[in-house]
C-alpha cells in the first residue's frame, strides 16, 4: 500500500502513474477538492484562472501525461500574436519587451550602455566562487543593473513572484548559471543550451507552440486526472503527524472531526514545505527543520472583465511586467481574452492582475474593497480603463509561492539525506525540484515510479 499526501497537481500525477501501474495507494486531500493550486471558475461568460493560467509543455512527462488522459484534442493553444507582444512598465511607461535582435535595438529599454554590456558578457571572467550566489548578484556580474532590473526582475517576478536579491541564481535560473559553468559566459553557453535543448525537444516529439489551456481552464486537466482514480482519493482528510517504526509508517489525520490512521510501508509527500515540516517533526527532526525554512511568498490573481471598448490601450498583448522600481500596486498584468479570447464573451475583456510577492506582501492583508480599490486607481491611469466593471473577482493564496532562496543548497541537502535514509518515502512538490505545473507533472510522476 502507497499513501500519497496532498492532491494538487504532484500528488494526483503520482496517483496516476500508480493506477496505471495497477498499484494499490490512497491519496489523502485536506481539501474538499483535488488541484491544489490549479482552479478554475465560470462566470458570467468569463472563465477564471484562480492559480496558474498557462501550463508550458517542455518535458516528455506533461507531453505523455497529455496524451495517456486522451487531452491531445482539447488542448488551446494562445493566439499567437498576442502571446508574444509582451510588455514591462519602466517609469510608468508600458515599453515593449524586445523578441529578437531588430526590436532590441529599437526598444527603448535598451541603452548604448546595454548593448555593450551585453556584447562584452563572452569576455567577463567567471566566478570561482561556488557558494550559492543571489540572482541578483549573478546577473549585475554577467549582464549589469540595467538588464538586472528591466528584464530579469520584471521575468523572474512572473513566475516565482520573488526578490532577485534573495533568490538563488543556481536554483531558479539553473540553466543561465550553467551557461556560466560550463561555458565561460551566458549568451556563449545559452546558444548552445538552447541548440541541444531544440534537439531534445524534437526527439521527444514536443510541440512547437508550447504554452496551453483547456476550454473551461485548467480545471480541465484536474477534473481528467480525477476521473482516473476518484476510488483512492479520501476527502477533507488532513494529515497530522507521520510516525515511523520498522519498515512502517503510520499517517494520522483528521477527517469528518474523527481522528484516524493509516499505515503504511510507501509514502509519496506531495504537501507543501510547511505541511510536511510539521508532520515530520517527529520522526525526521533535520528535514522537519530545513523544510520550515523555506519562504512562501502570498500572491493574489485579480480578475477584472469589462466591455472591451472601455479600456484605452489597444495592443492585443500577453502581459505587462513591471519592475521593481516602479510604484505600481502590481507585479503583473495578463490580458487573459486577448491571448486566450474563449475566456470572455464577443465584446469584453478579462484581464488577470498578479499581486503580492516579495514586493508587495502588505497588500495581501488588505480587504477586498482596499485591494479593488487601489488596482482600480492604477489600471484607469495606466491602461485607460474607464466604466463599470461586469466582474471583479479576488483569489487570495496566503503561502502561495515557495521561494529558493540563497542557502536552498543545504535545504536540498537535508532533503536528499533524508530520502537516501528513507527509500520508500518519496517527495514530489513545487519546493523541491522546480514549482512550475509541469515540473510537478515530472516530478509526480517520477516519484511514482521510482517506487515501483
Ligand atoms: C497565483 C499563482 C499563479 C501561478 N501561475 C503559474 C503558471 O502560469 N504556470 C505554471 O506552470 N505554474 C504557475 N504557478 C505555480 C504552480 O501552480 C504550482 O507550483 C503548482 O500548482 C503546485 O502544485 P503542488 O501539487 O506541488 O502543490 P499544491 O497545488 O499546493 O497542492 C498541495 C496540496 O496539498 C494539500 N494539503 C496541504 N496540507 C495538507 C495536509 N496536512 N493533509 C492533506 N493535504 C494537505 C493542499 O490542500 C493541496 O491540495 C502559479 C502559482 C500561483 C499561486
Amino acid at each position: 500500500m502507497i499513501a500519497i499526501l496532498g492532491g494538487g497537481i504532484s500528488g494526483l500525477s503520482a496517483a496516476f502513474e500508480l493506477k496505471k501501474a495497477g498499484k494499490e495507494f490512497i491519496l489523502l486531500e485536506a481539501n474538499p477538492s483535488v488541484g491544489g493550486k490549479i482552479q478554475s471558475s465560470q462566470q458570467l461568460g468569463f472563465t477564471l484562472e484562480h492559480g496558474p493560467n498557462t501550463v508550458l509543455i517542455n518535458n516528455a512527462e506533461t507531453k505523455k501525461l497529455i496524451e495517456e488522459l486522451g487531452l491531445w484534442e482539447k488542448l488551446i493553444f494562445p493566439e499567437e500574436k498576442a502571446s508574444s507582444n509582451r510588455f514591462v512598465l519602466k517609469n510608468g511607461s508600458i515599453e515593449p519587451f524586445p523578441s529578437g535582435l531588430k526590436k532590441m535595438l529599437q526598444s527603448k529599454l535598451f541603452s548604448f550602455s546595454t548593448l555593450l554590456s551585453i556584447l562584452k558578457e563572452p569576455f567577463n571572467k567567471t566566478s570561482s566562487a561556488t557558494e550559492d550566489e543571489s540572482l541578483a548578484a549573478f546577473i549585475e556580474r554577467r549582464l549589469g543593473k540595467q538588464i538586472l532590473d528591466d528584464f530579469i526582475t520584471p521575468f523572474v517576478t512572473g513566475i516565482y513572484a520573488g526578490d532577485p536579491y534573495k533568490m538563488s541564481a543556481k536554483y531558479t535560473m539553473n540553466l543561465i548559471k550553467e551557461a556560466e559553468e560550463k561555458h565561460g559566459s551566458i549568451i556563449k553557453g545559452m546558444m548552445k543550451i538552447m541548440k541541444a535543448k531544440k534537439i531534445e525537444n524534437e526527439t521527444i516529439g514536443l510541440p512547437k507552440q508550447k504554452i496551453f489551456t483547456f476550454k473551461n481552464g485548467l480545471q480541465e486537466l484536474i477534473s481528467a486526472l480525477y476521473k482516473t482514480i476518484e476510488q483512492e482519493v479520501q476527502w477533507g482528510a488532513k494529515c497530522t503527524k507521520i510516525e515511523h517504526s520498522n519498515q512502517n509508517y503510520t499517517i494520522h489525520y483528521e477527517q469528518n472531526g474523527e481522528e484516524k490512521t493509516l499505515v503504511t510501508t510507501h509514502v509519496i509527500s506531495a504537501l507543501p514545505a510547511f505541511a510536511l515540516a510539521e508532520l515530520a517533526h517527529n520522526f525526521a527532526f533535520g528535514l522537519s527543520t530545513s523544510l520550515s525554512k523555506i519562504n512562501y511568498v502570498p500572491a493574489m490573481a485579480v480578475h477584472f472583465a469589462f466591455d472591451s471598448k472601455n479600456m484605452a490601450f489597444k495592443e492585443k498583448a500577453f502581459g505587462i511586467l513591471s519592475r521593481n522600481e516602479e510604484k505600481v500596486p502590481f507585479l503583473g498584468i495578463l490580458f487573459n481574452s486577448h491571448f486566450f479570447p474563449h475566456t470572455a464573451p464577443n465584446g469584453k475583456d478579462l484581464i488577470t492582475v498578479i499581486c503580492g510577492g516579495a514586493r508587495y506582501p502588505e497588500i495581501a492583508g488588505k480587504s477586498d474593497e482596499e485591494v479593488f480599490e487601489e488596482l482600480n486607481t492604477c489600471l484607469r491611469d495606466l491602461l485607460g480603463l474607464s466604466g463599470n466593471f461586469d466582474l471583479k473577482h479576488i483569489v487570495r493564496w496566503k503561502r502561495g509561492i515557495p521561494q529558493y532562496e540563497v542557502g536552498y543548497k543545504t535545504i536540498e541537502s537535508e532533503i536528499d539525506l533524508f530520502l537516501g535514509a528513507h527509500h520508500n518515502f518519496k517527495i514530489a512538490a513545487n519546493f523541491y525540484k522546480g514549482i512550475s505545473v509541469s515540473d510537478c507533472i515530472k516530478n509526480g510522476s517520477l516519484a511514482a515510479q521510482s517506487l515501483m
